[in-house]
């Protein structure tokens, strides 16, 4: 059994709970141990107590620490990543390469603690200096979703750790093997005891206690846009600062001039790999009229090809959905799309066994096309491997459906007019713009994060996650 880490120490939690391999449902990977209440609380209490003396610590100190959990993670990327795609379901090349991508988040941190800068400047009257410093924020409460289960761990503890905050991290219950291997790299990087805390288990049930506590400081969320408001409600009744990562609705426009390879390339990849399950999936692909029949064509040959299965399997394209809660939902998504009159052009048939006869969650990914604006299945996240098509006449209408979404996370644009791309870049209403790129598959060392309803709070990752993990101080003295 995998036990909770708080404080400096190895504890067992209220319960035992198994983590099943959604691509083999005989397959338990482990126990891990659900923390409760108390210790919740308790892990807060560690992180505030340890709080002064890793505030204190050298650039270099909080350098090696990192650099030593990059350097451990990019050495298992294979073992790791073969740990990710079993308990999450994404395939092994994707799981590796995301397990490389969490050892160079640790890695550009480590440098980011050398780089702290502050600012010295005259001030407005005769004999007065002022500096302007970053201090850290003090004790973050870290939530991460169960898609990303060691990259968005990462890109949050590595930011906190760096700027000199303590953490106490909760992981989605649906991905505990990940966080845990983590949080054991962690447990012998050199940290004080308390300094970084793993708390496992259901958010509904630990949130408070990691949330509403004076002792908590900053409170950085990932996950749905229903729990984030939540999040933000009880942040802002106890003054404590908060930065929201939520969904999206994410749209790719293909233009009439678009390469038609490059624009099958990015929906395909954008919308079905990782089954989906990325914030930054597309899933609306809005197609002008001259070229709409050839890529919807292109489009469904292409899907024909993929092949659904075992994650861990080499030559799968796309993994199982990662629960039977989260495939109900793809499945009520892809009836109601077919009740509100879209039609299915492809795929969207669930599978209770790859074909090795194995037991999973498999779904092969859908394609509606004939769809509307005002569809559900245009207007609210699934977060599976479906995607429609929505036509339109010209860029103007194509760029208007694509900014008709309470989302604003990721836009898309398949065009070989540079007047196009560079209108897109200025007009699309999302965090991240992508032309002739997929909507998914960003770099760390440059900020992630949306606008509307996808975001709150400064941005994540690069040079600005600063901005949510220290406080500004100035001051001010006479000489
Ligand atoms: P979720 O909101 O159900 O859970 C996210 C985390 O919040 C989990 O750790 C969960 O235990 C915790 N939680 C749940 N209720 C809580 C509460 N009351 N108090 C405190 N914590 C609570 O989301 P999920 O299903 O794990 O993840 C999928 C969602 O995440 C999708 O909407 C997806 O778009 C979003 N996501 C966003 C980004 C981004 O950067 N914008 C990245 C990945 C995923």
């Amino acid at each position: 059994m995998k036990q909770n880490f708080i404080g400096g120490r190895w504890v067992d939690g209220a319960n035992a709970v198994p983590n099943i391999n959604p691509s083999d449902l005989n397959d338990v990977i482990d126990l891990y141990a659900h923390a409760d209440v108390a210790q919740a609380r308790e892990a807060v209490a560690a992180a505030s107590a340890a709080s002064a003396e890793w505030a204190a610590s050298t650039p270099q100190q909080r350098f090696d620490v990192l650099d030593r959990v990059g350097t451990e993670l990019l050495a298992r990327s294979q073992e790791l990543g073969d740990l990710l795609a079993r308990e999450e379901g994404k395939t092994l090349p994707e799981a590796m390469g995301e397990v490389t991508r969490a050892g160079q988040i640790f890695k550009f941190f480590a440098g980011e603690a050398l780089r702290l800068r502050g600012d010295l400047l005259p001030s407005v009257r005769p004999g007065i200096s002022v500096e302007v410093t970053r201090e850290p924020l003090g004790v973050v409460t870290l939530i991460t979703p169960w898609n990303f289960p060691i990259a968005i761990p990462a890109w949050k503890i590595a930011p906190a750790l760096a700027f000199g905050n303590s953490v106490v991290f909760k992981p989605a219950e649906l991905v505990p093997g990940c966080a845990w291997a983590l949080a054991e790299i962690l447990s012998r990087s050199g940290l004080p005891a308390g300094a970084f805390n793993l708390v496992m288990g259901p958010g509904a049930e630990l949130g408070g206690a990691l949330i509403e506590d004076r002792r908590v400081h900053g409170v950085s969320f990932t996950g749905s846009q229903t729990t984030g408001r939540r999040i933000a409600q009880a942040c802002t009744a106890h003054g404590i600062k908060f930065q929201l990562e939520m969904g999206g609705k994410n749209p790719l426009i293909v233009l009439d001039d678009a390469d038609l390879a490059v624009a099958v390339n990015c929906a395909v990849q954008g919308a079905f790999f990782s089954t989906g399950q990325r914030c930054t999936a597309t899933s609306r692909i809005i197609v002008t009229d001259g070229i709409h029949d050839r890529f919807v064509q292109a489009l469904t040959q292409r899907m024909a090809q993929l092949r659904v299965g075992d994650a861990r399997t080499a030559g799968v394209d796309l993994g199982p959905v990662v629960d039977e809660r989260q495939l109900a939902i793809d499945l009520g998504y892809i009836a109601s799309a077919q009740s509100e009159g879209a039609t299915l052009a492809f795929g969207g048939q669930h599978r209770e066994r790859d074909e090795n006869g194995q037991a999973g969650f498999f779904l092969t990914p859908a394609l509606f096309t004939d769809t509307h604006p005002d569809m559900r299945i245009n207007s609210e996240e699934v977060f599976g491997p479906v995607a429609t098509v929505q036509r339109a006449r010209h860029y103007d209408e194509a760029l208007a459906l694509a900014n008709n979404t309470p989302f604003g996370l990721s836009s898309g644009l398949c065009t070989t007019s540079l007047r196009h791309a560079t209108h897109f870049k200025r007009h699309a209403q999302a965090g991240m713009v992508m032309v002739n790129t997929p909507t998914a598959g960003a770099d760390y060392h440059v900020p992630f994060g949306g606008r509307k309803a996808s975001s709150m709070g400064a941005r994540e990752q690069g040079a600005y996650a600063n901005e949510f993990y220290t406080t500004v101080k100035t001051a001010y003295t006479a000489a």
